[in-house]
């Protein structure tokens, strides 16, 4: 079925936004395979410049027809084709104009790629995307790293001031990615392979000496290369130790203790520890009330278990002062006390806290945590579920950056 009316031409013309001289010169519709095809057409005897020069040239000849996918008409999917002037330049020779419906190179009008970019945002998962719009995975991939390089390209700096660098868990075992974040604005900034220093020097290195020059402080973990690549790279900047890392490193020692001493009890046929394992790591504050009237009853048994749990728990008071004199006596006080108690895991870890305890206190002045990072953790994590089979490494990056990166996606 053909429709050359004029009406139908001009109405399609302006949907488009196609001003003269490019107009509309046939629209089909395919009821049947539910598809519009919209043929533009240059203008004969139009003057065109050069798109290098902006020059007038005169016209060459027009290129082979292309086409471009277009957002749905009423669900019917809608195709422009055209065939674009190539212009002859006295200085540039033969060039083809660029078209104002679409991006140089592109598969999609602009149109349709915000649509596909918004899609992909909504639907975290590019093959559920892709059958959304019913691309091929290719397609959306293409969509993606498009994106990513012109919001890589149109990205800014200014302000930052604390960073966070951490490590993530890249495919299955023991391979890792280093992400660099900007905590205040909650985007990635970058990603590489591995968590060496060479490798942190690397995320650094996506900014500027002047603009490295203004980073006040960096959310770290206790991880030697990661350290030494701030002190390479922003020696001005202060190290603060992640306070849920120091959690974390906390909670695992709490776990040794009480795995040892309930294999110890067992051994006596004693069951008091068993299924205990997530009483002791939970925030108590989200207990149910039967699992408050136990633990109430374990805490006060007097087990090492619960020493190394209120060992712990105390800890977490450093995070609250003021005054770095006061912090610091109860830092002493604390690390007295868990030196004497006699539990090996924990020692150790207090022993590593005493080690690092300059760069604990920092978080007085510079209250960063990573806990953005954590929270782009579980979106990164759902990036990589939903990507099972990634082809390489710069694919997983394309994308972090693509969802996690807050970067200005769309074509002009
Ligand atoms: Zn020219």
């Amino acid at each position: 079925m053909k429709l050359t009316h004029h009406e139908l031409r001009k109405h399609y013309g302006l949907l488009l936004g196609i001003e003269l001289p490019w107009q509309v010169e046939e629209v089909d519709l395919d009821l049947a395979g539910k598809g519009v095809g919209i043929a533009l057409a240059w203008s004969p005897g139009a003057k065109a410049k050069c798109p290098v020069c902006g020059r007038a040239g005169s016209l060459y000849d027009l290129a082979p027809e292309r086409t471009w996918r277009h957002l749905d008409t009423m669900q019917f999917e809608t195709i422009i084709r055209a065939r674009v002037p190539r212009v002859e330049c006295p200085t540039d020779g033969v060039k083809t104009l660029a078209v104002p419906w679409a991006e140089p190179q592109g598969r999609f009008s602009r149109l349709f790629e915000r649509f596909a970019i918004d899609v992909l945002l909504c639907a975290r998962s590019l093959k559920g995307a892709a059958a959304l719009m019913g691309l091929s995975w290719d397609e959306v991939d293409h969509i993606v790293r498009r994106a990513v390089k012109r919001g890589l390209s149109r990205r800014q700096f200014e302000g930052l001031r604390h960073l966070g660098i951490d490590e993530k868990n890249f495919m299955a075992g023991q391979s890792y990615i280093s992400v660099l974040t900007d905590l205040e604005g909650s985007r990635v900034l970058e990603v590489v392979e591995e968590r060496t220093q060479a490798a942190a020097e690397v995320l650094w290195e996506t900014l500027l000496l002047e603009q490295r020059q203004k980073i006040e402080a960096v959310a770290v973990d206790m991880w030697e290369p990661f350290m030494r690549a701030i002190q390479a790279k922003a020696p001005q900047a202060e190290i603060v130790h992640d306070k849920f890392h120091v959690a974390g490193r906390l909670n695992e020692a709490v776990d040794k203790v009480r795995r040892a001493e309930h294999k110890e009890l067992m051994g006596v046929g004693d069951e008091t520890l068993k299924g205990t394992r997530q009483l002791w790591l939970f925030n108590p504050l989200n207990f149910s009330a039967e699992q408050a009237a136990s633990f109430a009853t374990l805490r006060d048994s007097g087990l090492k278990v619960a020493r190394a749990w209120a060992a712990k728990e105390l800890f977490s008071k450093l995070w609250t002062y003021r005054y770095e004199g006061a912090a610091r006596r109860f830092f002493r006080q604390w690390y007295g006390w868990v030196s004497r108690s006699r539990l090996k895991p924990l020692v150790k870890v207090a022993k590593m806290l005493k080690q690092h305890l300059e760069n604990i206190l920092t978080y007085l002045r510079h209250p960063i945590t990573n806990a953005v990072t954590e929270g782009l953790n579980s979106k990164i994590q759902t990036i990589k579920s939903n990507a099972r089979g990634f082809r390489s490494f710069e694919n997983y990056r394309n994308r972090i950056l693509f969802f996690c990166g807050k970067l200005d996606l769309y074509p002009l």
